[in-house]
């Protein structure tokens, strides 16, 4: 199973696109799309439509549509945006800022 160096609750920096500059916390990874949710970004506006057999009322919902991975930046809280590196700590592989060499640690 592919797997992606930015892991959900991460806050990542959107480096391309119409919502280039922002941050966001990551709400959920699609490692088999390469794909992310980050919160307040690319948010669509869908028409939710109200058919009968439905439960939802007609209107208006937002919602967050993927991103590409390659498209955002993991946030290093002393660098800002870094790219990710990686070192063995014990049995464990961790994440490191390649700048600064900071552990970049998963939130649960
Ligand atoms: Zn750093």
């Amino acid at each position: 199973m592919p797997s992606l160096n930015i892991h959900r609750n991460d806050t990542v920096k959107v480096l391309r696109g119409s919502d280039r500059g922002k941050t966001g916390r990551v709400l959920r990874v699609f490692p088999d799309k390469g794909t992310l949710l980050v919160e307040h970004v690319r948010v669509v506006k869908k028409t939710v439509s109200s058919k009968s057999g439905q439960r939802t009322k007609g209107g208006i919902a937002e919602q967050e549509s993927g991103i590409d991975v390659s498209n955002v930046a993991l946030m290093c809280p002393n660098c800002g945006p870094v790219r990710v590196g990686f070192k063995t700590e014990g049995d464990t592989k961790v994440r490191i800022c390649k700048k600064c060499g900071q552990t970049l640690p998963t939130k649960k």
